[in-house]
C-alpha cells in the first residue's frame, strides 16, 4: 500500500496479556465482520459497541463500576450531572403527568423542573421531605416520579428516604440524587430507590477535571427504556471523560473518609466560633436532620454551610481567603468555598431561598483532604476580618 493508505490504517496489536487499568477506546466508532450483530447492537444497550454515542467500553466500565457500588442492574453514564437528571426525566415523564419533589435541590434541578413544567406540562409539587404523609397528600393518579436528594446543598437537609420512598405504588419511580453522600455513605435502593443519579463531577471523579453524571437503575428494563431516550438526547459522555473518572474512583474511599473527617473537625471549630451563626453540617447533633441522616446514612458528607451575620459578611469572607478558593462544585481534593445567595441558587426567588434555607450570609464549603489544621488557619483568618 501507499503511504496515503497506510497512514490511515493503524493496525490495532492483538493482546496475549490484560492491562491494569481500563483502556481508553477512545474512538466514535467500531468496525463488524458480521452485518447482524452490527444491526442488533443499534438496537439494545447491551449488544456489540457500535457507535459511541449508543455505547463504548471505556464509558461501560465506569456505569458497571458505578451499577455494582449503588447495587443497582444497569447504569447509564452521561456528560454531565444535568445529562443524568435530564435523561431520567425526560426519558420516563411525558406531558400531563405530575411528580413530587423536595424543596431543598441542587440549583439546576429546580431551574430544570420550573422548566419542564412552564413548557412541558409536567406539574411538580413539592414537599419538606421529613413526613410520609405529606407525600401521600401530594399524590395524583398521574404521579410518575418522587424525587429526592440524600444530602441537599447547601444546608444539609436529609429527606427520609426509606419512610418516603415507601409511600407510593410501583407505578412511581423513586429517584434520589445521591451526588453529596456518593456510594461510600449511602446507597439508596437499599433504601427504596428505582433510580440514583450522580454529578460524577463531584466526589466520584474527585479531582476538578472532568464533568460527567451517572444514572443507576435497580430494574434492567427502566435501564433500557431510558436509554433509547438518552441516545436521542445525546447526552453521551466522551471515553476520556469516563476515563478520567474511573482513574479518580480508584480512590474515592480513601478521599470520602479524610473528606468526612476534616468536614466533621472544621464544623465543629465553626459552630464555636464567634462570628459564626448556625452551621448546618447534619453531622451536628443540633442539625434538623442529625437524626435521619444517622438512621442510614454512614457518614454527613463534607459540603455544607455556616451562616455569617450578613450578606456584606458572607461575600467580605468568600474574597478574604487564600488557600480556600473561592469556586463553584465540590468534591475536588481541594477546599472550595462560595456564596450560593449570589452564584449557585441564583435563580432562585426569595421565597425559593427561603425554603432552601440560604440567607444572604450562607457560605458553602466544600472541605477538602488538606491537612484540616491549615485550612481552618485561613477559614479563622478570613473570619477574623
Ligand atoms: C453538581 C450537581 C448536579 C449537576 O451536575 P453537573 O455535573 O454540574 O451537571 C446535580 N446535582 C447535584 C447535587 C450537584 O451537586
Amino acid at each position: 500500500m501507499k503511504p496515503d493508505t497506510r497512514v490511515v490504517h493503524t493496525e490495532v496489536p492483538t493482546l496475549t496479556s490484560r492491562p491494569l487499568s481500563v483502556p481508553l477506546y477512545q474512538t466514535s466508532g467500531f468496525s463488524f465482520d458480521d452485518l447482524d450483530a452490527f444491526a442488533d447492537g443499534m438496537t439494545r444497550p447491551d449488544g456489540a459497541f457500535v457507535y459511541s454515542r449508543l455505547g463504548n467500553p471505556t464509558v461501560r466500565a465506569l456505569e458497571n463500576a458505578v451499577a455494582a457500588l449503588e447495587g443497582g442492574a444497569a447504569a447509564l453514564a452521561t456528560a454531565s450531572g444535568m445529562g443524568a437528571i435530564n435523561a431520567v426525566l425526560l426519558g420516563n415523564l411525558k406531558t400531563g403527568d405530575h411528580m413530587i419533589a423536595q424543596h431543598a435541590l441542587y440549583g439546576g434541578t429546580l431551574a430544570l423542573l420550573h422548566d419542564l413544567e412552564e413548557r412541558w406540562g409536567i406539574a411538580v409539587t413539592y414537599v419538606g421531605g421529613h413526613d410520609p404523609e405529606e407525600v401521600r397528600a401530594a399524590l395524583r393518579p398521574e404521579t410518575k416520579v418522587l424525587y429526592l436528594e440524600t444530602i441537599a446543598n447547601p444546608t444539609g437537609h436529609v429527606s427520609d428516604l426509606p419512610a418516603l420512598a415507601a409511600v407510593p405504588g410501583d407505578d412511581v419511580l423513586v429517584v434520589v440524587d445521591n451526588t453529596f453522600a456518593s456510594p461510600l455513605l449511602c446507597r439508596p435502593i437499599e433504601h427504596g430507590a428505582d433510580v440514583v443519579v450522580h454529578s460524577t463531577t463531584k466526589y466520584l471523579g474527585g479531582h476538578s477535571d472532568v464533568t460527567g453524571g451517572v444514572a443507576v437503575f435497580a430494574d434492567a428494563d427502566r435501564h433500557r427504556a431510558t436509554w433509547h431516550h438518552s441516545i436521542e438526547l445525546g447526552v453521551t459522555p466522551d471515553p476520556f471523560a469516563a476515563w478520567l473518572t474511573i482513574r479518580g474512583m480508584n480512590t474515592l474511599a480513601l478521599r470520602v473518609r479524610k473528606h468526612e473527617r476534616n468536614a466533621g473537625i472544621l464544623a465543629r471549630r465553626l459552630a464555636e466560633h464567634p462570628a459564626v451563626g448556625e452551621v448546618h453540617w447534619p453531622g451536628l447533633d443540633t442539625h434538623p436532620s442529625h437524626a435521619v441522616a444517622s438512621r442510614f446514612i454512614d457518614g454527613y458528607g463534607s459540603t455544607f454551610s455556616f451562616d455569617l451575620a450578613d450578606a456584606d459578611a458572607g461575600r467580605r469572607f468568600v474574597t478574604g481567603l487564600g488557600l480556600v478558593r473561592l469556586a463553584p462544585s465540590l468534591g475536588g481534593t481541594e477546599t472550595l468555598v462560595l456564596h450560593p445567595a449570589s452564584t449557585s441558587h441564583r435563580q432562585l426567588t426569595e421565597e425559593q431561598l427561603n425554603a432552601n434555607g440560604i440567607s444572604g450570609g450562607t457560605i458553602r464549603l466544600s472541605v477538602g483532604i488538606e491537612d484540616a489544621d491549615d485550612i481552618w488557619d485561613d477559614i479563622t483568618q478570613a473570619l477574623d476580618r
